[in-house]
């Protein structure tokens, strides 16, 4: 007999399984199907900002990560040797939530970098108490369609025979690769090609307690702390470098190190690696229609970005929590499908737009323009501008907000300023060409 549900949702990861336990919890009957058996890695970096830290927080599974994972308040960018450190004002985070959710209970201001085989497992383990079935090693082979709308699933257990279910809605939480949006044609509205490549391992015995961003020419490094003691630390740069850098890729992402931040290769070179180094060379980004009649995309699936600004997980998470308090208007019956789809979206584009295209642009890894220096110098003494700077490249305030940097005199400003060239050969070459 086929299996009936309010929902279900292909996918159990960081938008599928908070999708799922929302909606669990507001009393619907709600099947998850993942085709990955948990614990397992992901191949991603997994620094979580303070407005991805809030939805973890307000799903009530914040405390639990914090057993096991490192957190802190404050990071730093450094671009080309300008220091900017604060953190993103919790204000600017209640307004944010605020304004999209109508609340801004659990809402927090720190930072963590939980491993993904941790924080999908929690949160696989939550849609589960939260009333959601939950069945893993499941892969979903194809959808169920009658009369144009989607109706349901065909999956097959890794060890059983294989089943279909049918519910009101199907939602696609299967990631970039989306097998779910291929079936249901969901046409990408926007692309671009241009990203970045990214290089990264886990190193142990280094003492670095807040997450540390730099930015020289055309390459940009991350360190955090994470769990068991381990430092995740990040080499990226434009991807049709990564031909090149990949051909000997450990020599290369201690070069680039040092080029970008001298003083942190010293600290990772004192560490120890304890996992093999990941890598992901290209990223293309994409939007795609996100609903059409009995399904909805959120997380990957719906749209990707460049891994610069590590924002992912927060809009996965964002997604869940939207999609499920829209969806909920049409499961009572107080809204029509359309009607509740086409708000959902508009909602979730005007919080993204502006945004993606800052991930975007900055994908392409062009070095900092001269002009843009004199502006990060400006701010660079103002806790006040550094924070907000902060909270805008933490998706938390609005890039709207015109921060004002201290005019000063050209006389004033420093000899690597004023003589600074963008256009300088040593930041155009590619170093991994022989
Ligand atoms: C190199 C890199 C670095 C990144 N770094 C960060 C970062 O530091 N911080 C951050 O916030 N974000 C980061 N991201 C982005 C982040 O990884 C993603 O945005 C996030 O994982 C999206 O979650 P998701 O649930 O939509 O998709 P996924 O995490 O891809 O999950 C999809 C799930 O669907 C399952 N699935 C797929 N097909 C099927 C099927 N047919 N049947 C059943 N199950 C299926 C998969 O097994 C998987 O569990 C990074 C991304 C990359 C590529």
């Amino acid at each position: 007999m086929t299996e009936q549900y309010d929902v279900i949702v292909v996918g159990g990861s960081v938008s599928g399984a908070p999708t799922a336990a929302w909606l669990a919890r507001k009393g619907f009957r709600v099947l998850v199907v993942e085709k990955a058996t948990f614990p397992r890695d992901a191949n991603s970096t997994h620094f979580i900002w303070p407005r991805g830290m809030s939805y973890l927080n307000r799903l009530g599974v914040a405390d639990r990560i914090l057993e096991e994972t490192p957190h802190f308040k404050q990071m730093e960018i450094n671009i080309e040797g300008i220091r900017l450190h604060g953190g993103v004002p919790i204000q600017a985070i209640r307004d944010r939530f605020v304004a999209l959710h109508g609340d801004d209970h659990g809402v927090v201001d720190y930072y963590a970098g939980p491993r993904r085989f941790f924080l999908d497992q929690v949160l696989l383990e939550e849609a589960q108490a939260s009333g959601a079935e939950v069945r893993q090693a499941t892969r979903v082979e194809s959808l169920i369609e009658e009369d144009g709308a989607v109706v349901g699933i065909r999956a097959v257990p890794a060890d059983g025979a294989a089943f279909e279910a049918r519910a009101r809605v199907v939602i696609g939480a299967d990631g970039r690769m989306s097998q779910f949006a291929t079936q249901v044609n969901a046409q990408k509205t926007a692309v671009r090609e241009k990203s970045t490549f990214a290089y990264y391992g886990y190193f142990s015995g280094i003492d670095k307690p807040e997450l540390c961003i730099h930015k020289r020419g055309r390459f940009g490094t991350a360190i955090f702390p994470t769990m068991e003691d381990r430092h995740l630390v990040l080499v990226y740069g434009p991807t049709e470098w990564w031909g090149d850098f990949s051909k000997d890729p450990e020599t290369s992402f201690f070069k680039t190190y040092e080029f970008v931040a001298p003083d942190v290769a010293e600290l990772v070179k004192q560490g120890e690696r304890v996992e093999p180094f990941k890598a992901m060379g290209r990223m293309v980004a994409f939007h795609r229609e996100n609903w059409g009649n009995g399904w909805a995309l959120v997380g990957d699936a719906c749209s990707f970005k460049d891994q610069w600004t590590a924002m992912g997980i927060t809009h996965a998470l964002r997604d869940a929590e939207l999609l499920s308090t829209h969806l909920a208007m049409y499961l009572n019956g107080d809204k029509d499908w359309d009607t509740t789809m086409s708000d959902y979206s508009a909602v979730r584009f005007s919080d993204y737009e502006d945004y993606w295209n800052l991930v975007c642009d900055g994908a392409e890894m062009h070095p900092y323009t001269r002009e843009e220096l004199e502006f990060f110098h400006g701010i660079e003494g103002d806790q006040d501008k550094v924070d907000q700077f902060i909270g805008q490249v933490g998706d938390t305030i609005s890039l709207k907000h015109q921060i004002q940097p201290e005019s000063r005199d050209q006389q004033e400003l420093p000899d690597f300023i004023r003589e600074f060239d963008s256009e300088a050969l040593a930041y155009h070459q590619n170093a991994f060409v022989e």
